[in-house]
């Protein structure tokens, strides 16, 4: 039996790593499961896989969870605050962590994970992002392994040969996939006005509120180039971004001799789910099949830098000193949780993002509390800037 603990269950991700789970039940038992304050869906999950121990980081909602697993006679120990979720990560009988947290919020737990030996399941790309480096410092300290659940990234880890000391003399360059969002073709001018709704409605995917409005701006595709920079050790001259709207081909490895390997499969993160919980192995994941006679037409485009200057940004903050990646990210979590309360437009997002990198907060960030400090100073001056432009 393999164990997994899973750290933000109620969500998107969670809920479809529970779905693989679930078909699964000879394979994988589940030791925890962990989000913030979702009482109803985590007491359904519980019933459901009856996991040793359920957080909620709100202790108001872990409270009402325990009477009401008391009053079912469900056996689930119940812990609330955000160190229970590093204590699930790295509990002696786990053998994998799904990282699916959604931000920041979720770095303590990967670290925990990586630093405890745990296979890390990392869906939560902004650890990555906010410390790319301790992650993987923790990972050769701790002997874990990460499997990126990203669909990109997993797509880029099926087409990379499986002998790693050939990636950097085999591989000319990664091709991350972007379907280019809900706003590809809308006329520049007109998206200032565009709504929260416009913003989380996906063409192809099915996701949470943050990284939709990522997927609309396109800082989803910056912070993935960080996370691919990281993964896999590619300069940023070696991480390309394409355009291709019907999210069939997941992402692509060009090789020296002009071969080109990708991954392709339908627009379901069970797929790249099934393939980080079996990996090297492969098993089902509920997935439809992918029928490209059906699809009909796979389209390609270079990325509009004008429309979506996040992209660029990204590629900046990994030539900045360290902590650029982090000053990014907190900025961009500030920028679109004002945007989603209403209290900003949408363009606005991007012009956060843009002065915060420029206005480059330096320091040492070479430690976790450095970058916790790095991060609380910039979320308070992109705070400040919601607020101008909110008046
Ligand atoms: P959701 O918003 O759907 O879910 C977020 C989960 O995290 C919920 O379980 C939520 O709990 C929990 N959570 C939020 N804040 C905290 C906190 N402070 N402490 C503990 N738990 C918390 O997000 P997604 O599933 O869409 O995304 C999760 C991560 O996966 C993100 O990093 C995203 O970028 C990445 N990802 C997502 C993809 C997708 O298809 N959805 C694709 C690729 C990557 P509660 O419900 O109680 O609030
Ligand atoms: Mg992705």
């Amino acid at each position: 039996m393999n164990v997994v603990t899973v750290l933000g269950s109620t969500g998107s991700i969670g809920t479809s790593t529970l779905a693989v789970l679930a078909l699964h039940p000879d394979r994988y038992r589940v030791h925890a499961l962990a989000a913030q304050r979702n009482v109803d869906k985590l007491l359904a999950q519980c019933r459901q896989f009856r996991p040793a121990v359920a957080v909620l980081t709100d202790p108001a909602a872990a409270s009402r969870l325990q009477q009401q697993l008391h009053a079912e006679a469900i056996p689930t120990e119940v812990l609330s605050g955000a160190p229970a979720l590093e204590a699930v990560a790295q509990a002696p009988e786990v053998d994998q962590v799904m990282a699916a947290v959604v931000g920041a919020a979720g770095l303590a737990a990967s670290l925990a994970a990586a630093r405890a030996g745990k296979r890390l399941l990392l869906a939560n790309k902004e650890s990555l992002v906010v410390a790319g480096d301790l992650l993987l410092q923790a990972l050769r300290e701790g002997g874990g392994e990460i499997v990126p659940i990203d669909s990109e990234h997993s797509a880029i880890l099926q087409s990379l040969p499986a002998d790693r000391s050939r990636w950097p003399s085999d591989v000319r360059n990664i091709v991350l996939t972007a379907s280019g969002g809900p706003f590809r073709r809308r006329a520049a001018d007109t998206l200032d006005a565009v709504t929260p709704e416009e913003a989380c409605a996906h063409p192809n995917w099915s996701m949470g509120a943050k990284i939709s409005v990522d997927s609309a701006t396109m800082m989803n595709k910056a912070l993935e180039v960080i996370e691919a920079h990281y993964l896999f050790g590619m300069a940023p001259d070696r991480i390309e971004v394409l355009i291709h709207p019907q999210s069939i081909v997941h992402s692509m490895v060009n090789y020296r001799d002009g071969s080109v390997i990708a991954q392709l499969g339908q627009p379901d993160m069970r797929t790249p789910i099934a393939y980080g919980l079996a990996y090297p192995e492969r098993m089902a994941s509920g997935a439809p099949w992918l029928d490209l006679a059906a699809v009909g037409r796979l389209d390609f485009e270079r990325p509009d830098a004008s429309r979506f200057p996040g992209l660029g940004l990204a590629f900046a903050a990994l030539r900045m000193p360290a902590g650029a990646c982090a000053v990014l990210n907190a900025a961009n979590e500030v920028a679109v949780d004002a945007f989603l309360r209403r209290r900003i437009r949408f363009t606005d997002i991007q012009r956060i993002n843009a002065d915060l990198l420029a206005a480059g907060s330096a320091g040492p960030c070479d430690t976790l509390d450095a970058l916790f400090e790095l991060d609380r100073e910039t979320r308070a001056l992109a705070q400040e800037r919601v607020a101008r432009l909110a008046a």
